[in-house]
């Protein structure tokens, strides 16, 4: 079987390494000079919504799936109608615009923070009265890890924030002071079995993530969050890996965002997992059976943010992953698993390596 990936970064590397195993072939499109999945498979180097591309990959390809959420819907509709693609458009349509996704947050009865549509400065002093200070101004559309943001923390920030991003449609969050953030991960086939992963306890620093810990000692919280992610894959007829990330306040759950991909946040289901996300994501798109989804003891992963140290090389009791990309501050270039028989142990792993690699 042939798999066609719009996106050759990190994750359609790892995608295209689950694929091997699998027998299938990949595919890649990426406009990207040397991107991460080219040691997986061809790449067609032309822009994501190159008509010519396209048609090209749906014309060699079984199935089209995505690794990227910032792809244009118009790619996808350019093919839809010659091969299978999953995740479906329109669930890829809710995760690229917050107001979308937050309005099937609440019809699907998934509660999520206060928030504000903001098209106008003064709907931005609105969402001030109404959601309180601070409040998180976000881009609806185009931000990942964390860009495109701006906390509000008194009136007098409203100028900046409006100044930073007023050219763009906006929304404006209730700020979360959240006790922790959680991610869970499901995933849904053709025939529509469905799996769901113990859930990923998440640190974020300015906005990137930098630690997963699974499983979390929380199994009321793991349930409730397994049920809303079982909502979104059923509502939106999903086939594939989903991501439901979550801040958890006072023992609630509210829901941040979702990404209609496999995630960061389920890197460790590699080693930590029967089957990791990127196996389960091409199972169900090539609707085989889905892999179980139990974790193989405590699990942590800790993202190579901006450079990888020599010293995070030579670490025993670990996998590093280097996805081969070149050194840039801020930029994801690999991470590294951690397995334990039990929390405390994965833990001081966790903070040992962190410790070694920051
Ligand atoms: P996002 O791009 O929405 O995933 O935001 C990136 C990170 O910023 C989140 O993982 C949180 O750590 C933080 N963040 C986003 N929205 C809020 C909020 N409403 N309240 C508090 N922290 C937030």
């Amino acid at each position: 079987m042939r798999i066609g990936i719009i996106g050759a970064g990190q994750l359609g590397q790892m995608l295209g390494f689950a694929a091997r195993d699998l027998g299938a072939e990949c595919r890649f499109l990426d406009p990207s000079v040397s991107p991460p999945a080219r040691v997986c498979g061809d790449v067609i180097q032309r822009p994501f919504d190159d008509a010519a591309a396209l048609a090209e990959l749906a014309a060699d390809c079984d199935v089209i799936t995505y690794e990227f959420e910032n792809i244009p819907i118009n790619a996808l509709q350019q093919v839809e109608d010659k091969v299978a693609v999953y995740p479906p458009v329109d669930a890829l349509r809710n995760a690229q615009d917050r107001l979308d996704e937050k309005r099937l947050f609440e019809q699907l009865g998934i509660p999520l923070p206060a928030y504000h549509a903001v098209a106008t400065r003064a709907d931005m002093i609105a969402a001030a009265d109404v959601l309180g200070l601070p409040m998180v101004i976000k881009t609806r559309r185009l931000g990942y890890d964390g860009k495109g943001q701006y906390v509000v923390r008194a009136t007098a920030d409203i100028d900046a924030a409006w100044g930073q991003l007023g050219t763009q449609l906006l929304i404006a969050e209730q700020w979360v002071p959240f006790d922790y953030e959680v991610s869970s991960i499901g995933v849904r086939n053709v025939d529509g079995e469905i799996r769901i992963y113990a859930l990923s306890h998440n640190v974020h620093e300015d906005g990137i993530l930098r630690v997963s810990r699974s499983p979390v000692d929380a199994p009321l919280l793991a349930e409730k969050a397994a049920e809303y992610v079982r909502r979104l894959l059923l509502h939106l007829d999903y086939v594939g890996v989903l991501a439901l990330e979550l801040f958890v306040k006072d023992g609630q759950l509210l829901a941040n965002e979702f990404a209609p991909r496999v995630h960061n946040s389920g890197h460790w289901t590699i080693e930590g997992a029967a089957t990791s996300q990127f196996e389960n994501h091409l199972r169900a798109v090539m609707n085989l059976p889905l892999g179980s989804t139990a974790n193989h003891g405590h699990a942590g992963m800790i993202n190579l943010i901006g450079e990888i140290p020599d010293r995070a090389r030579k670490l025993g009791e670990s996998h590093l992953h280097d996805y081969g990309k070149a050194p840039r501050p801020g930029r994801k270039l690999g991470h590294i698993t951690v397995l334990s028989e039990s929390a405390a142990g994965r833990d001081a792993l966790v903070e040992q390596i962190y410790k070694t690699v920051t």
